[in-house]
């Protein structure tokens, strides 16, 4: 079975959709971080490390991938929901704590 592959829009690696983190615009325009990975819309995949989440989420990248005027405070929301994740995924791998 062949995995799709994506690339980060911080780093360029590739990787399985699975080992990335999705970030979705929604027809309404509003960007949010798809968990499920299946959310309808213009997807841009980022690694689940800091480095990357601070070199994806700028307005400059973003606009250009996913074609939009994201705001500031749109980009420090997805921050946060994006670091809460990483926290997550960390949690998980030592522990079976849910988030
Ligand atoms: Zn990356």
């Amino acid at each position: 079975m062949t995995e799709p592959i994506r690339t980060c829009i911080g780093c360029r690696k590739k990787a399985t959709k699975w080992e990335l983190v999705r970030l979705v615009r929604h027809e309404s325009g509003h960007v949010s971080v798809d968990e499920s990975r299946k959310s309808p819309g213009r997807g841009a995949y980022v690694c689940p490390n800091l480095q990357c989440i601070r070199l994806a989420l700028t307005p400059k990248k973003l606009n250009k991938v996913l074609r939009i005027n994201v705001t500031h405070k749109e980009i420090e929301t997805l921050k946060q929901v994006l670091l809460n994740l990483l926290q997550c995924l960390e949690v998980r791998r030592d522990e079976k704590a849910k988030c």
